[in-house]
């Protein structure tokens, strides 16, 4: 019934629950199972499951462009994303959606493909994840960032505590604050990224532009907007740009916000690219996407669902059972 073309039609018009963005960040190698990525077999099977059910991928430019001119989109639509441009969203991702012919959006953070910098909240992954200590308790830093519990035992519980606190903070004491961490943690942060924290080339990019993968901005410095002053904040919208459009043929002028949440971004980042001539930005607002009569803002701040890491997850998702009752639940 789930796949029922007619049934999810009727259900799409009478309920509009609109269509999944998924987003995906970082993909392991074929069986090497790592916290917080995902599995190519895993994504193979979505796209399959997908495939065989008669639901249409359509990209992140048609669904924009559907929005913009208030058509319906069909029902049964998925879309996919992928953020920030590490090496695995090219080697290992990337052809598994080439595979089955789905189109992806790869927004990238330029300075990490230049070679410039790594982005500061992989620099917190790393710190946690290489520091041999047991605890960070006793370091001045985890106190200055208000987080009660430093203890390591718990690796994700405290890499997000910490990423959450240094979102609250100016830019600019980043990188002192990134110190402060790895001297506690009795760890050195590299100047080029480790081998975990590889990105892809703009030659990769270029490569897989060729083969169909749309590329769109994630800022230069994957810094939070609303943290930016408004002329840094103006710089990275259209620094961004510039930089991929001197690397690729074919950008997608449609923006991705660092780390997306609504405390990411606001008022002042939306006129600010529409100032730029964008076509739209993505949030991680989960949510699907509607179509009906949205504001203009709706289309500076699209939501997106994480890409659920099992398969019964992912069916509701794409399904309207589930589409009605995300509605509902937002009433
Ligand atoms: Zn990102």
């Amino acid at each position: 019934m789930l796949a029922s073309r007619q049934i999810a039609s009727i259900a799409h018009r009478l309920f509009n629950y609109g269509t999944p963005v998924f987003m995906l960040h970082r993909i392991t190698p074929h069986g090497q199972p790592a916290e917080g990525k995902t599995d190519p077999d895993h994504l193979r099977n979505c796209l399959q499951y997908l495939h065989k059910n008669h639901h249409t991928c359509i990209s992140l430019e048609q669904l924009i462009s559907s929005l913009h001119d208030n058509k319906p989109l069909p029902a049964k639509t998925v879309c996919f994303t992928m953020d920030d441009g590490y090496i695995d969203q090219a080697q290992i991702a990337a052809p598994v959606f080439l595979e089955y012919n789905c189109p992806v959006t790869l927004f990238v953070i330029t300075d990490m493909l230049d070679h410039i910098a790594w982005p500061w909240d992989a620099k917190v992954s790393w710190i946690i994840e290489t520091s041999q200590q047991s605890s960070l308790e006793s370091s001045a830093v985890i106190k200055q960032l208000g987080i009660n519990n430093g203890k390591i035992a718990n690796k994700r519980k405290l890499r997000r505590s910490i990423q959450n606190a240094i979102k609250t903070l100016d830019v600019k004491v980043i990188p002192d604050i990134l110190q402060q961490l790895a001297d506690s943690a009795g760890v050195t942060i590299p100047d080029t990224p480790p081998p975990d924290y590889q990105p892809m080339s703009w030659n990769d990019a270029r490569q897989l532009e060729k083969q169909g993968v749309c590329f769109a901005p994630h800022s230069v410095s994957h810094n939070i907007m609303s943290r930016l002053d408004q002329e840094s904040m103006e710089w990275e919208i259209n620094q961004a740009w510039q930089l991929i459009c001197n690397e690729l043929k074919n950008p997608l002028k449609v923006f991705c916000y660092p780390t997306g949440r609504p405390a990411d971004f606001g008022r002042r980042e939306i006129e600010a690219l529409k100032k730029s001539g964008y076509l739209g930005a993505v949030s991680v607002t989960p949510e699907f996407v509607k179509n009906n009569k949205q504001s203009h803002n709706y289309i500076f701040s699209l939501p997106r669902l994480a890409l659920p890491g099992n398969m019964t997850d992912f069916i509701q998702c794409c399904s309207w059972v589930e589409g009605i009752r995300a509605t509902r639940s937002n009433r």
